[in-house]
């Protein structure tokens, strides 16, 4: 299974847009996926039609036993969701009160990691959506994943919060055996806009190595879609934030090579 986080300390980047996107056109292209949502918000679990507000059982379920979690339990948790091959690993409203505990003290960091580990047979890949704070959950999903992609918003405000997730990855990376490959995703890029040019160009010249080369453009297909509670290329294959999408997941798939399991 490869197992990547999708993640920004800033809401409203695209990060709920882009793990949906990406889950769609993998389970297209036949693969099992499992996405996890993180984010106390629960846009990713609303997004599939769930209400994080209404459900008894969640992510948060995972987080509540001290001798490690239990056999079977992630599976029972999984939701279904627009697509066939997604299931839905879904977040609720208790999942807050773990936002905020401070990483590290518990020993709760590799929960999402052990969880997924008992998924391994039934998915090819599973997706994580991370919450915009660096807590418990931020450093589950991080712990748990393989590579990393954060989408930033084309815009003057959008850096500082990108530096702000650089260092938090810093962090992470000295209690991690390998640094956690991640690639800069420029996303709601309008070319009309002086914003979004002198953006593009700030990200080019001050991450070269980590800047997907590409954006993912404004498209109201991508909104319409989780309107529609489907995925993107559920909704509109060739969108041109589709196509953009079909792009990235290229560029993540030949990022890491897939981890061979003997
Ligand atoms: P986050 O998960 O980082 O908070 P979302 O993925 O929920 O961000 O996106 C925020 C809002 O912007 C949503 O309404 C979403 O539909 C919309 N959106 C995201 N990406 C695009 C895009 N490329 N074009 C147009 N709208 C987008
Ligand atoms: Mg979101």
């Amino acid at each position: 299974m490869r197992v990547w986080a999708i993640a920004n300390q800033k809401g409203g980047v695209g990060k709920t847009t882009t793990t949906v996107a990406l889950a769609g056109l993998l389970a297209d292209a036949g693969k099992r996926v499992v996405v996890v949502d993180l984010d106390p918000h629960g846009s990713m679990t609303s997004y599939f039609g769930h209400d994080p507000d209404a459900l008894e059982h969640s992510c948060f379920d995972l987080f509540l036993h001290q001798g490690g979690v239990p056999q079977g339990l992630p599976g029972e948790l999984l939701l279904p969701t627009s697509h066939e091959r997604i299931s839905l690993l879904p977040s609720s409203t208790a999942l807050a009160t773990l936002e905020r505990q401070s990483p590290g003290q518990n020993g709760l960091g590799l929960v999402v990691a052990k969880s997924l580990t008992q998924l391994w047979e039934d998915f090819d890949f599973a997706l994580i959506d991370s919450p915009p704070l660096l807590g418990v959950l931020m450093v589950n999903a991080l712990a748990a994943s393989q590579q990393l992609a954060i989408p930033v918003q084309t815009e003057f405000l959008a850096v500082k919060g990108l530096e702000r997730m650089v260092s938090t990855l810093a962090m992470i990376n000295r209690s991690r055996k390998q640094a956690l490959p991640y690639s800069i995703v420029p996303t709601l890029f309008d070319r009309r806009t002086q914003a979004s040019l002198s953006t593009l160009r700030f990200l080019r010249d001050t991450y070269p190595e980590h800047l997907w080369q590409a954006y993912i453009p404004v498209d109201t297909r991508l909104r319409d879609a989780s309107r529609a509670g489907v995925t993107p290329s559920q909704f509109d294959a060739n969108s041109r934030g589709v196509i953009a999408y079909r792009a990235l997941l290229k560029h993540m798939l030949a990022l890491v090579p897939a981890i061979q399991v003997a």
